[in-house]
């Protein structure tokens, strides 16, 4: 893996998807070439106090030049603040790229199973984009996604495009406080995996706050998963 290196980007779009979600796109400046694994992160400089935040790179790691980034704003502190406030034309400064939580080589598993909550679905984004898109990987990956409500549901058109365009690849988003007409999966994450059964021979990628993490792995070990098999990475 490539050393965390210091870097400069220039914010080139930013999309508001909804009151929570924001999705930024960024061309490197300086170094303009960055090489990343899907799952990578990314230590922002979000105060002139030199305050950083991390944030999960949600583009393919075929782009070099530049990355994007999807921010939950709704925690509010100044890592929220710094980015509801970035515009066009505006220049970060960022460590990167770094972390661990990356696929692990899964030539004996024939599934890959996803498990988000909130802004935990952007390093799955790169890494599925990866998977479908660039590797051509046929094995069975599947994606469950939990949001508080149906109208905070983003890229949802992405997935199902993706879906149709490679049907090794499930969609489910998972609703916690869906109105009655919602017609998937309601409940927490881990009551939409309890009616399903899980693909054989799967390895598990667990991304969102520390209690889903618990309850999901809590469920997967209960139902026979090794612990091996489970990848995690801790919003907060
Ligand atoms: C490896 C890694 C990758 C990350 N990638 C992303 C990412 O891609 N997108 C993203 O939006 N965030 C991501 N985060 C979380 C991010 O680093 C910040 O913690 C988050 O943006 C809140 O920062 P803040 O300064 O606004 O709030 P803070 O002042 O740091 O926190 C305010 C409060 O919100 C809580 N909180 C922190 N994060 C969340 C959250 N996601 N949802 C609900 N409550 C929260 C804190 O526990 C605290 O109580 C990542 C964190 C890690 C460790």
């Amino acid at each position: 893996m490539q050393p965390p290196k210091q870097y400069t980007a220039r914010l080139e779009e930013k999309i508001v998807h909804n009151e929570r979600f924001i999705q930024y796109f960024f061309e490197l400046t300086e170094p303009h070439e960055m090489t990343f694994k899907a799952g990578q992160y990314v230590s922002v400089k979000v105060s002139e106090k030199g305050e950083r935040r991390s944030y999960s790179i949600c583009s393919s790691p075929d782009i070099k030049h530049g990355f994007e980034l999807v921010i939950d704003i709704s925690p509010g502190g100044i890592g929220s603040k710094y980015f509801e406030a970035l515009d066009f034309g505006a220049t970060i400064e960022f460590l990167g790229p770094l972390g661990m939580f990356t696929l692990a080589p899964n030539d004996n598993e024939a599934a890959t199973t996803f498990v988000a909550t909130g802004s935990g679905i952007a390093p799955f984004r790169s890494m599925i984009l990866d998977l479908c898109q660039e590797k051509k990987d046929t094995r069975s990956i599947i994606l469950y996604w939990g949001l508080r409500h149906e109208n905070i549901l983003f890229w949802e058109d992405e997935f199902e495009e993706l879906a149709e365009n490679f049907p090794n690849f499930k969609f489910h988003p998972v609703i916690s406080q869906s109105s009655e007409a919602w017609p998937l999966c309601r409940g927490r994450v881990t009551d939409c995996l309890r009616v399903h059964d899980l693909p054989a021979n799967s390895g598990y990628y667990l991304c969102g706050s520390t209690q889903m993490i618990a309850d999901v792995s809590g469920q997967l070990i209960g139902r026979g998963v090794l612990a091996e098999s489970i990848h995690h990475e801790k919003f907060y």
